[in-house]
């Protein structure tokens, strides 16, 4: 195991230290001397005391594995060995590394454990690529809001839950007012800082579970989970205010949003194209109102009233 290529360790039946090879000194920058015959292992990795894998699989721990890291694998069906991965801080080298572990016990002949033994995979350079990949799929270039894609997806899942926990679902509409004079007057460079002020003015305005996206060009979209038409209505005047506080001046006056709100309670016969189509129209009231305001409508109202009139 010394000259093994794979970063290993073995702990024994006490979880000491027996094995620490060469690869593992240059994974973790912990000499082997530092570690042999100690049960400080977890320092090399974390800096807050935790159990490593091997401690895990020693003390016939699996399921807290779930809980302890990112991802992770039931291998055999014996529950003998596991496999995880997880970000690690790497208190040594001084810079966190995504690792994949396996850790597997040795039993003796009469099947008492007498060690265990660990293989480790820097997984770091495939975890940023895949993070970078998420962050491209998920997010807008210009604003870094939940990119139309996030929205879609987002909605979807929101309404599904709305429906089990029976729980009404909002919806915001905002769209920038006259933003074509915006551009006009100071170029795109300018529309796009702009679009950048409003983004993150908007952004500040939402709790832990809303989210807001680009919905296109000069339009933002608000999914409110668990929120009625007055509550949505409180968020999306303070998202007026908010924008028109940024005094980012266009025309006569100042850069501002319309927004059209919409609540549902999700029902079977009920769709989400009717929420959208719902905030949609109140927007375009708002619009028709002369702007710079709001204006609501109960999805599911509107949809009854549609359904009566079917
Ligand atoms: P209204 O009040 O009716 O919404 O008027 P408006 O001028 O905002 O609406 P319109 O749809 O006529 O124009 C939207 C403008 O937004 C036109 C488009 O060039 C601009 N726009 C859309 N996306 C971007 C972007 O990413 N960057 C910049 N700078 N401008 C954008
Ligand atoms: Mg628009
Ligand atoms: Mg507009």
């Amino acid at each position: 195991m010394e000259l093994l290529a794979i970063p290993t360790f073995a702990i024994n039946s006490q979880g000491r230290v027996l094995i620490w090879n060469r690869a593992c000194e240059r994974l973790t920058g912990v000499p082997a001397a530092s570690v042999l015959g100690t049960d400080q292992h977890w320092r090399c990795f974390y800096s807050m005391p935790r159990p490593t894998l091997a401690d895990l699989v020693l003390q016939d721990r699996q399921f807290d594995v779930p809980q302890l890291y990112d991802q992770h694998v039931r291998r055999s069906a014996d529950g003998a060995g596991l496999t995880a991965q997880n970000w690690c801080d790497m208190p040594r080298l001084g810079l966190r590394r995504y690792l994949a572990a396996d850790a597997s016990p040795i039993r003796a002949g009469d099947g008492t454990l007498v060690a265990v033994v660990e293989t480790l995979r820097d997984m770091t350079d495939e975890k940023q690529a895949q993070l970078a990949l998420e962050q491209l799929a998920t997010r807008d270039g210009l604003t870094g809001l939940a990119n139309r894609r996030c929205f879609d997806h987002t909605l979807q899942a929101e309404w599904q839950r709305a429906l089990r926990q029976q729980q009404s679902l909002s919806l915001l509409m905002v769209d920038v007012d006259n933003f074509k004079q915006y551009n006009d007057a100071y170029g795109h460079l300018g529309g796009d800082e702009c679009l950048q002020r409003i983004a993150s003015a908007v952004a500040s305005e939402m709790r832990a579970n809303d989210l807001v996206a680009r919905y296109g060009g000069e339009e933002f979209a608000v999914i409110l989970p668990n929120q009625a038409l007055k509550g949505a209505a409180i968020v999306a005047e303070r998202i007026r205010c908010r924008v028109e506080q940024l005094q980012l001046p266009n025309m006569d006056s100042h850069v501002t949003v319309s927004i059209g709100a919409a609540t549902a309670l999700p029902a079977p016969h009920n769709e989400i194209s009717q929420l959208i189509a719902t905030a949609d129209a109140a927007l375009y009231r708002a619009k028709h109102m002369g702007r710079n305001r709001i204006s609501l409508t109960e999805a599911w109202e509107w949809a009854e009233k549609k359904l009566a009139q079917s």
